[in-house]
């Protein structure tokens, strides 16, 4: 008798490295992320969305297989994957368990963007060698005890679309920054060792700039440090993205992600770091279209093996989804293989254009889906009607909304810098 077939059995990689020209680095990374989410990520899912709990036990077991390090450069001790090799491991976690890959990317980017991406930013000799020197602090606690960063960065105001100032301010004392401010939506809160937050840099007497926005590790266990409110969200409920409140809070110099004015450098010079949330929810898009061929070729564990597929409507339904997705995959591949310091405005509304596609179209493609697949597949048993809730998420998240992106992608298509109609 044969053993019974794995829903996740027969998942191809969701970008094969042959067909995108990866390397055998990047698609032995990959498919270490893809193994892991369907060994680890996938069996812990239903619960933790059930609970609205923090999976702290995927990032432990993240931790010996240097998941957690993916983007601390390699002569630091990390696996040094670059941006799009990053992306493209990402979308393999968002696959298995949204909330996971989702969080694990706040983790992330606090080495990417300190890493490889602040390497393309202009500091002085001395400002390199310190930043250097204080990332190192960073990467050696995430290596030697798996610790793990979050980056609540969001206020309920006009900051976290990159409008205005925030908020969060950071009074600068000797020996480092006293630190106020309220932060909501802060995903991991009470589950990370610290908190990656972006604030303004703000003496005395000093008009608030976002020039001086400051990125800062603020330590889970300082003082004046606490996590407030309940999460009980629709979709993304095991990310607990609670609300952070910071009141006089002491944090050293040595904690600063960036060094002064470095982190305007890269929002306005890196854009594609904002395309980080992306991934996430391209695994999530490639979920729900997988969920649908097995689930009407009758092969969802869980259900009776009735067949689906011989009905002209579904084959229809499924070709539509497979069109959306690798439109989808397409456009995305560009934007994360384009991402550069510098880009052109073209690679930037690009980015733009794969971002909007990627958050609007996962969800379109989970409705399809349940739409297909009919009233058995959105029992709670099964992972699309978890998966068509997480991927509602997508487009509501700063800076890049749905809404922002095409906001921006008009105004930038029809008005040169500087133009106006006036
Ligand atoms: C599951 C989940 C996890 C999250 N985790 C984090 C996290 O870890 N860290 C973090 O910092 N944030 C996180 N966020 C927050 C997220 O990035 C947004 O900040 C949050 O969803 C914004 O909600 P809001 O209602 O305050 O948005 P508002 O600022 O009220 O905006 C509402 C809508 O108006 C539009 N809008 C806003 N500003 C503009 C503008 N300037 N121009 C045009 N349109 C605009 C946007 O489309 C936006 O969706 C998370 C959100 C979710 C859903």
């Amino acid at each position: 008798m044969t053993a019974p077939l794995d829903l996740h059995d027969r998942d191809a990689p969701i970008f094969a490295p042959e067909a995108f020209r990866l390397s055998d680095v990047q698609a032995e990374l990959i498919a270490r992320a893809r193994t892991f989410g369907r060994r680890v990520l996938a069996p812990r899912a239903e619960k933790h969305d059930r609970e609205a709990s923090f999976p702290i036990e995927n990032f432990r077991d993240m931790h010996p297989e240097g998941l957690l390090a993916i983007c601390v450069p390699k002569e630091e001790g990390g696996l040094g994957a670059d941006f799009q090799t990053y992306c493209l491991a990402a979308a393999e976690l968002g696959r298995y368990c949204g909330a996971t890959a989702l969080s694990w990317n706040m983790h992330v980017c606090s080495t990417l963007w300190s890493g490889a991406l602040a390497d393309d930013l202009p500091m002085t000799p001395a400002e390199r060698a310190a930043h250097n020197a204080r990332r190192r602090t960073h990467y050696r606690r995430i290596l030697d005890r798996g610790a793990i960063y979050a980056q609540p960065f969001s206020e309920g105001g006009a900051a976290a679309a990159g409008v205005v100032a925030f908020g969060t301010e950071a009074r600068p004392v000797d020996g480092g920054f006293v630190v106020n401010g309220k932060k909501i939506f802060a995903s991991l809160s009470g589950a990370a060792d610290y908190y990656g937050i972006l604030c303004t840099e703000r003496a005395e007497s000093e008009a608030a700039s976002r020039r001086n926005t400051l990125y800062l590790a603020v330590p889970a266990d300082a003082n004046g440090v606490s996590v407030v409110g309940d999460w009980d969200p629709l979709g993304m409920r095991g990310t607990v993205s609670r609300t952070l409140l910071l009141k006089d809070v002491f944090v050293p110099e040595q904690e600063m992600l960036m060094p002064h004015g470095v982190y305007f450098q890269a929002a306005t010079r890196w854009p594609h770091m904002f395309l980080t949330l992306s991934p996430t929810y391209m695994g999530l898009a490639q979920a729900a279209y997988d969920f649908t061929v097995a689930y009407l070729r009758g092969e969802m564990p869980g259900t009776p093996p009735v067949k689906r597929r011989m009905y002209p409507t579904k084959q229809i339904a499924v070709a539509e989804m497979h069109i959306q997705l690798e439109q989808t995959k397409a456009l995305w591949f560009q934007a994360i293989s384009e991402a550069r310091p510098n880009p052109t405005k073209e690679q930037v509304l690009r980015a733009y254009a794969a971002q909007h596609s990627v958050m609007e179209n996962a969800n379109a493609i989970a409705t399809k889906a349940l739409r297909t697949c009919g009233g058995q597949a959105m029992l709670k048993s099964l992972a699309l009607e978890r998966i068509y809730r997480d991927s509602r998420c997508g487009s509501l998240m700063l800076p890049w909304t749905a809404e922002i992106c095409r906001d921006r992608i008009g105004r930038q298509a029809l008005f040169e810098p500087g133009e106006t109609d006036e």
